[in-house]
């Protein structure tokens, strides 16, 4: 066995790296070098398609040919990634004459330069090495990983300060924080989709803010799970249980994210599918950016889009919808409120998601035959989709607001109508 290596993060911003070969290897090498901001010189006579795809984009440049010497001019790096050990050989040979880090797939005995299994959490990098064994590093990479989301601690970097490594902080996120407040920790807001019940259906980074929070503030539909794995000193608000009219509660909301920020708190609004669809997203946001709190948000996966999938409805399929429509149904549509054309959507022959319309089913189901969409429609209800006790009612426009009755279906649930309800029926 010979000596251990010596880790180092290579600082790659605009310097370039070539990458010999065109194939699997190279095309899941590639994306964390572009990541670094490297300045990638691809040489290989073919490419996969998602290398193509980024050669055409204009994220790297692309030599149609197979290796020559004077390719490595100005590399800081090279990595092999080619089957042909003869041709590595060659490519290593140069690199080593010219003092160059070579990576190489082939032949890790050969290489100058190993490639780590890497978790990145925030603005942390954990690289491991697995001793020449790439499924232990990949093990060990795997548990640190599951920590990391568990438990990364808010403090883990300080918010607005420099790691004492010179690595850049928090700072350089998009989701941190701008300012800190006379050396304390800066508050910060966070308005994140919380997905539509099933709580892997959060994203990375929403999972991620939430592990950091010091308060999360929860709407009724996100999903309990979520919540259950809160540490045990998270402030936990149900923004639910606010005892005043819609509109007093909201207002009541934005002064708590606003209050509890200014106070020096890592603030999360947890929301139900994407904090934007319906979500009162946009009145947060605003009521943050003026009283000077930084703030961020995180989409969600969207009920009116999860609730069809979850249900075996694709919310278009080829050569039976180019359209879907996602409208509310919470104002009927006679209602000199209601600001949604329902005889323009019953001209479309689309997709059409309703969320928040068991109530006004019938109305708007009326409304839609009226204008002339046909009673023969297929349509499907989704109750409470995704999770333990979905529920799903397939009818027609015309019967589906007598069966929604007689099944006592009831919110939250997604109504949708549209050819494709029946797509994927054998
Ligand atoms: N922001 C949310 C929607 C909020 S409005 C999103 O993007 O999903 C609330 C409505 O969403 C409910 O009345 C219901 O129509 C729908 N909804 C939310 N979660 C749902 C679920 N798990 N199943 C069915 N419908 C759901």
């Amino acid at each position: 066995m010979s000596a251990s290596p010596y880790p180092l993060g290579l600082r790659l911003d605009g310097r370039r790296v070539v990458v010999v070969g065109g194939g699997a290897v190279a095309t899941r090498r590639v994306p964390a070098l572009l990541d670094a901001g490297a300045d990638v010189l691809l040489v290989a006579p073919e490419l996969t398609p998602a290398l193509q795809a980024r050669v055409d984009a204009g994220r790297l440049h692309w030599v149609p040919r197979r290796f020559v010497p004077e390719d490595l001019d100005g590399a800081w790096l090279v990595q092999v990634a080619i089957d042909d050990q003869m041709a590595a050989a060659a490519v290593s040979a140069v690199a080593a004459e010219r003092r160059i880090f070579c990576v190489r797939a082939d032949d890790r005995t050969a290489a100058t330069a190993w490639t780590p299994a890497v978790t990145r959490h925030g603005p942390v990098t954990v690289a491991v090495l697995g001793g020449g064994d790439p499924r232990r590093a990949m093990t060990v990479r795997d548990a640190i990983r599951d920590l990391l989301a568990a438990r990364l601690a808010p403090d883990g970097v300080a918010p607005g300060g420099v790691a004492p490594d010179g690595v850049a902080s928090a700072q350089d996120r998009p989701d941190a924080p701008t300012g800190t407040s006379g050396g304390r920790r800066a508050g910060r807001v966070s308005l994140v989709g919380a997905g539509p019940g099933d709580p892997e259906l959060i994203t990375v980074r929403g999972w991620r803010l939430l592990t950091e929070a010091d308060v999360v503030v929860a709407d009724r539909l996100v999903p309990g799970l979520l919540l259950d794995e809160l540490r045990a000193d998270v402030e936990l608000v149900d923004a639910s249980k606010i005892p005043y009219g819609p509109s007093r509660a909201q207002e009541e909301i934005n002064r708590i994210l606003v209050d509890r920020a200014l106070a020096g708190a890592v603030v999360v609004r947890l929301k139900g599918g994407d904090p934007y669809v319906f979500g009162r997203g946009g009145e947060e946001l605003l009521a943050c950016a003026e009283a000077g709190v930084p703030v961020t948000v995180v989409p969600g996966v969207t009920s009116s889009i999860a609730a069809p999938a979850a249900a075996g409805i694709p919310v278009t399929h080829r050569g039976v919808a180019h359209e879907f429509t996602v409208v509310s149904g919470h104002v009927a549509p006679d209602s000199p409120a209601s600001l949604v054309r329902w005889d323009a959507l019953a001209g479309l022959r689309g997709t059409l998601v309703i969320l928040m319309g068991l109530k006004n089913l019938a109305a708007i189901t009326a409304t839609l035959i009226a204008h002339g969409r046909s009673p023969q429609t297929p349509a499907a209800v989704v109750q409470e989709a995704t999770t333990g006790t979905q529920r799903v009612l397939r009818s027609t426009l015309g019967a589906v607001a007598a069966d929604l009755l007689a099944a006592d279906l009831r919110p939250p649930a997604v109504v949708v109508v549209g050819d494709v309800v029946d797509a994927l029926d054998a």
